[in-house]
């Protein structure tokens, strides 16, 4: 894995406040902004003997935005003084919509960001109220003309589809909006219910009732469909862009089992089959840099069994699927790929074994038949 280039990816664990459906890591209490971006220089630096050069940099959360465009730039001066980051590196930063201020914009743009991945969700007020977020379509709109005014030349969108009381028809339209702004790169994910989250009590409660399995399939394959026929190149489940260089470099290195290194609470980092992850809480994070220690709180080394398995799964997320050469020449692995072929799942091309789309909707259950 030494030869390919690794992704650095920051974890900035702030939001003002938090969405009923996320179970990403961060707090409200922004007095701990100061500290936090102290101990992530002082982690920086502890990386520099092992990680060197990045072509690829993310700063996620939370809420980058939250924080002062100075901060932000300053973030990347850091990054770039203990590490090279390549000249035509991919510099993503997420944000909310209606942190877009036409400041902000430009000084992202001045400090080097080359791609802007807003978290719209929706065009919908009524969904974007049930999801509890504190923009309104209109916002959405704006800034994606403020960070293009600003010279963004990559945009990406993410956006959430079967929440609860959203029709297709509903869908659609927040998509033909979204087609309409000409991102360069749309990222569309099915809402899930992740544990200890507001969204799980009122779900077990039976106040809220998620779409079943079949509209869930329909809301997918509208997306594609639509998508598609808009000129956007489906190439990983939940990811579409408008071109082949357009894809998310940084997301392709998780996928492809990369050398990547993430930084800040609750990050995870990647290197040489070892996975390590960070302390999940600001504070103990602070204070662990603060005395001088790592922040790291676990870590494992992924048997190749492990790192197969992962393979498979990714691979199969993927529209480029795998190598025909990865799969063992067993029986059981023939009869796999014959069994997901005939029932449409997969098809074999040019020596990869490929997923359909509806193979793609199904990539998580693929695995085991091979394992
Ligand atoms: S969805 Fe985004 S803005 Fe909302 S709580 Fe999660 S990280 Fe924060």
């Amino acid at each position: 894995m030494a030869h390919q280039n690794a992704g650095l990816y920051i974890h900035v664990p702030f939001c003002t406040a938090k969405c009923c459906y996320c179970d990403f890591y961060s707090v409200s209490d922004l007095t701990l902004c100061d500290p936090w971006f102290d101990a992530l220089c002082r982690e920086i630096a502890l990386y520099r003997g092992q990680f060197s050069t990045f072509d690829t940099v993310y700063i996620g959360g939370g809420t980058p935005t939250v924080l002062k465009p100075e901060r932000l730039d300053a973030m990347l001066q850091i990054v770039s003084r203990h590490f090279t980051i390549q000249s035509d590196a991919e510099i993503t930063i997420e944000a909310n919509p209606q942190d877009i201020t036409v400041e902000m914009a430009h000084q992202l743009v001045a400090a080097g960001y080359t791609r802007l991945s807003l978290g719209i969700q929706s065009f919908d007020d009524t969904v974007l109220a049930f999801l509890t977020r504190r923009h309104t379509a209109r916002d959405g709109v704006k800034a994606v003309y403020t960070a293009r005014e600003a010279g963004f030349k990559t945009i990406s969108i993410d956006l959430v589809y079967a929440v609860p009381g959203q029709t297709r028809a509903q869908w659609h339209k927040t998509l033909v909006q979204a087609i309409a702004l000409a991102p360069e790169h749309l990222s569309c994910y099915q809402l899930t219910v992740k544990d200890k989250t507001p969204l799980q009590q009122r779900v077990v409660s039976g106040a809220v009732v998620m779409p079943d399995a079949e509209m869930e399939e329909l809301f997918f394959m509208d997306t594609v469909s639509l998508l598609a026929s808009s000129g956007y190149h489906h190439y990983e489940v939940s990811n579409f862009a408008r071109t082949a260089e357009l894809v998310s470099r940084h997301n392709q290195k998780y996928w492809l089992h990369a050398p990547y290194l993430g930084l800040g609470p609750a990050a995870h980092s990647f290197q040489d089959a070892m996975r390590w992850w960070n302390v999940t809480s600001v504070k103990a994070y602070i204070e662990r840099l603060q005395n001088g220690d790592s922040a790291v709180a676990g870590g494992e080394k992924l048997t190749h069994e492990q790192l197969r398995a992962e393979r498979l799964m990714l691979g199969f997320r993927t529209r480029c699927g795998i190598e025909h050469s990865f799969f063992d020449r067993s029986q059981k692995s023939h009869a796999a790929i014959r069994h997901l072929a005939a029932a449409g799942l997969v098809r074999v091309r040019n020596g990869r074994v490929l997923p359909t789309t509806r193979g793609m909707l199904v990539a998580d259950s693929m695995p085991h038949l091979f394992l």
